[in-house]
């Protein structure tokens, strides 16, 4: 079996040959690899190529792929039960381990997606508040929901529009979009809209377009701009949540959330999204309150208990430091190699376990116009480099990268030893 030939036949019975953009490679060009198994940090080709897996299903892989715990777990659960459609203690313990270990989260509902997570937390917010109108950031992505695809993030990053055909005007009318990192901007728009906005959601480490770290001033100035206003503060921590730390960027910055979004690591590699938060908010949602949101396949048995063997191993190795060092000692190291080489100067961006390759800039880069022009194509030369050389980004300059802890001192030894052969052959 060869990838291109895999494409050629996929192109012919899904849309561009794929079940969700970015996979196509179209933002680097080429034709996208086809993966045939995966193992701790490293994939393997339908040709039997390895790669050092540097994307990691982009986040839920905080201990690699198919990591050993949670296989087991998995295997207990296919030999117990899939699905019930009904009560279980599954979820129940994935609930309880989450809010006991997380102050602002006092109830929790599980769902399939982060996209559906964002979407029910809106709903909450606007039968709370009475009010319509949503505040979010430019660069931010909070799943492919009709209201928020405005400027969003991840695949949109890099097209011509950032919208989306197919969602109308009305959808959208409600919706407001500022620049990250601009207090003035926001203390503006507050002061204008502030009564009616519900609730300003936002990825509190912006990680899909880009890592577009923010400064802790701007987000406390959200934090009591929203309080001041009586709008809902909805941190979307997907990507962050137990990614940054096990309590996520809210610890991290030192602001607890009204409602917060979880995602990716929350279902340990399987398809999970949460929405939670305050009781009074979450005691809103049906059958207790009348905001309505149901799910068949929610809180299935396979992603809880995935999910709580990730997250209880998280809270227990406590790898958050590690993979910090790791992810900086990588990333500094690619970088001086990228640099004997290019014509570009590159620089890191490297947060916890996540990290983003730009152009080296005087100040950092804290929102999207203030992404170098060329962004997209010197990425597209560096990514196709190091994939020959068996070393796999995601495949958009738009998107960041991720360490799990499969990730050892070897592997990333390795990594670099690879990358400075790829780019001395040139
Ligand atoms: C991935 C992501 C989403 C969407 O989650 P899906 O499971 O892909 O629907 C939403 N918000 C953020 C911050 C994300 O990173």
């Amino acid at each position: 079996m060869k990838s291109t030939e895999l494409f050629e036949r996929s192109l012919k019975v899904a849309p561009g040959g794929v079940h969700s953009p970015v996979r196509s490679f179209t933002s680097v060009g080429g034709s996208p690899i086809f993966f045939q198994s995966a193992l701790g940090a490293r994939l393997t080709d339908v040709e039997g190529k390895e790669y050092i897996d540097y994307c990691q299903s982009f986040g839920p892989l905080l201990f690699g792929h198919r990591n050993e715990e949670i296989a087991n777990i998995v295997r207990e659960t296919v030999e117990t039960a899939w699905t019930f459609g009904a009560c279980e203690p599954y979820s129940l313990e994935l609930a309880e381990f989450i809010t006991a270990n997380i102050p602002w989260v006092e109830k929790i509902r599980f769902v399939n997606s982060g996209t559906e997570a964002v979407m029910s937390a809106l709903r909450i917010a606007r039968a709370a508040t009475g009010r319509k109108t949503i505040l979010k950031f430019d660069g931010c992505y909070h799943g492919h929901l009709d209201s928020l695809l405005v400027k969003a993030g991840s695949g949109l990053a890099g097209t011509s529009s950032s919208d989306s055909a197919g969602i109308d005007q009305e959808m959208i009318q409600n919706t407001l979009v500022l620049p990250l990192d601009d207090e003035e901007a926001l203390e503006n728009l507050f002061h204008k809209e502030g009564k009616n906005i519900c609730a300003v959601a936002i990825e509190p480490l912006p990680a899909n377009y880009g890592l577009l770290v923010q400064r802790v001033e701007f987000l406390k100035k959200i934090a009591n701009l929203t309080k001041e206003y009586g709008a809902l503060l909805l941190f979307d921590e997907v990507i962050s949540g137990f990614r940054v730390g096990f309590q996520g960027m809210a610890k991290v910055l030192g602001i607890e959330p009204d409602l917060v979004c979880y995602g990716k690591i929350i279902g340990g590699g399987f398809p999970v999204g949460a929405y939670a938060g305050k009781g009074i908010y979450m005691d809103l949602v049906a059958p207790q309150g009348k905001v309505y949101q149901a799910g068949t396949l929610s809180a299935n048995p396979l992603g809880m208990r995935a999910g709580l063997t990730t997250l209880k191993k998280a809270l227990r190795e406590n790898p958050y430091e590690t993979l910090e060092k790791s992810c900086q000692t990588l990333t500094q190291s690619l970088v001086s190699i990228f640099n004997q080489e290019t014509s570009i100067e590159w620089e890191e961006v490297c947060f916890g376990s996540l990290f983003w390759f730009k152009q080296k800039t005087v100040e950092p880069i804290r929102r999207v116009s203030a992404i170098p022009n060329g962004h997209k194509e010197n990425f597209a030369k560096m990514f196709h480099k190091l994939l020959n050389a068996g070393i796999y980004l995601a495949p958009s300059g738009y998107e960041v990268g991720f360490l799990s802890t499969a990730h050892t001192n070897v592997v990333i030894e390795e990594t670099i030893e690879k990358a400075k052969a790829a780019f001395e052959n040139k």
